[in-house]
């Protein structure tokens, strides 16, 4: 097939009826598909079903240091939760807390935190007329909603395949002490699967902020979510960079075993420099006597150390992969030469990133809504939910079986394909 852009009108126009006819054929079917959300699918939660049994009535619930689980105590997690979680995060046991089920949790509770009583002793930022954040576009719809909820001005930057735009970011910092975050997800980030390069990574360590308050939201979410075993991208380790760069304190990185035992049912962990600890305990020992340590112990008891989480995470890759796969293929093979639109290849991670022409995207997601497939909205992926192209659209194929995914690959694609060429016929007229 040709780009639709060097088909006659005539062509296109004949190929319309042709894909209309393929389109109600689908919507015949009457199917009810799910690729909105990056939860992982039953046969994935399968796998951990070890976990419920690792702990039963007649198990000693004391660790190693005496701690018996089962009561109040320990505000930073469980010395071996801690090991479990650093090794995981790449950093020291010393250097993080534990919290309870949710990363994303976590991330709010630092924005509030920063909102009501500042940032290691700087002004609350209620007080001050005005807070941006830096989302690197297109983003995680979930970090934005933190941000807008506490009125905090989002300032897109564009993602590059390196990571955010490094010059573009460096610039702003140095200008406006207004600025007071980026959010980041480093690895397989969401919804492009891209890796921060390394040059990336040491360009965030030396930003120079104005803002003495300003931190980079590291959002590690997917660290250990590979899915091959002989091709991995590798993160250089930020916390330790920006020690080295000098800025030991300008990072928060964060991080959870959601999509690796049970979303919802996880532990989840903050790491920083001793001083942000320091800061974050004294509003921890306010809010709670602890998190839940039982849980803590049955993360540690199932997996055993880090080998045993990887190991693991070898069973998610293979359940992952053909789906990731299969959802390539199907672009390729669908859309491939037709220049219609983009996507990425990650080799981890939860998501896949399509772009279509500009102004398509909300009208390919409403169609393929009509037929029975719901996607991610179009538009999610950016602040206030405006994408400024209309062209981005989350893919997460994790929930689906395979054959379901097929299908709605199929579909999606045969949407793009009218959608474009409805798209491209108004132009022409
Ligand atoms: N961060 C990112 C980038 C995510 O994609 C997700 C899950 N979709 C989360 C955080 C949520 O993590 P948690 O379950 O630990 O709150």
């Amino acid at each position: 097939m040709k780009p639709y852009v060097e088909m006659t009108k005539e062509e296109l126009q004949e190929l319309r009826k042709e894909l209309s006819a393929q389109y109600k054929e689908f919507q015949g079917r009457d199917l009810k598909l799910d690729m909105s959300r990056g939860k992982p699918s039953a046969e994935q939660l399968d796998i951990s079903m070890g976990m419920m049994d690792v702990l039963s009535s007649n198990d000693d619930l004391t660790c190693d240091d005496g701690t018996d689980c089962r009561n109040y105590g320990v505000l930073d997690g469980i010395k071996e939760a801690k090991e479990l979680l650093a090794d995981m995060m790449e950093v020291a046991p010393d250097h993080i807390i534990i919290y309870g089920n949710s990363s994303l949790n976590v991330m709010y509770d630092t924005v509030s935190r920063s909102m009501t009583h500042g940032v290691m002793g700087s002004t609350p930022w209620c007080k001050l007329d005005k807070v941006k954040f830096l989302c690197p576009v297109p983003g995680y719809d979930r970090h934005f909603s933190i941000t807008e909820y506490f009125g905090i001005e989002m300032i897109n930057v564009p993602m590059t395949p390196t990571g955010p735009d490094m010059d573009l970011v460096e610039q702003l910092v140095a200008a406006d002490d207004s600025i007071k975050g980026i959010w980041c997800v480093p690895k397989y980030s969401n919804p492009q699967g891209i890796s921060y390069s390394d040059e990336t990574v040491r360009r965030f360590a030396r930003l120079k902020p104005v803002a003495s308050d300003f931190r980079i939201y590291w959002d590690n979410a997917y660290t250990i979510h590979h899915l091959y075993d002989n091709e991995q991208d590798h993160l250089i380790e930020i916390l330790a960079e920006c020690k080295r760069a000098g800025n030991p304190d300008m990072v928060y990185k964060f991080a959870s075993t959601s999509k690796v035992s049970f979303p919802g049912s996880g532990i989840a962990a903050i790491a920083a420099s001793e001083n942000n600890l320091t800061d974050i305990m004294k509003q921890l020992k306010i809010q709670t006597i602890g998190h839940d340590k039982v849980n803590q112990l049955r993360h540690v008891r199932f997996f055993g150390d880090i080998h045993g989480m990887v190991e693991h995470m070898r069973k998610h890759a293979d359940i992952m992969r053909p789906k990731f796969e299969a959802v390539i293929e199907t672009l390729e093979k669908e859309l491939g030469g037709l220049e219609v639109g983009e996507w990425t290849c990650p080799k981890g991670g939860y998501f896949i990133s399509f772009d279509s022409l500009d102004g398509c995207a909300k009208t390919i997601v409403a169609k393929c809504k009509k037929a029975g497939l719901v996607m991610t909205g179009a538009g999610a992926t950016y602040p206030y939910g405006k994408d400024p192209h209309d062209s981005n659209i989350r893919i997460a194929p994790s929930y689906p079986t395979l054959p379901d995914l097929k299908q709605a690959m199929e579909l999606f694609a045969l949407c793009v394909k009218i959608v474009s060429i409805d798209h491209i016929l108004s132009e022409m007229a």
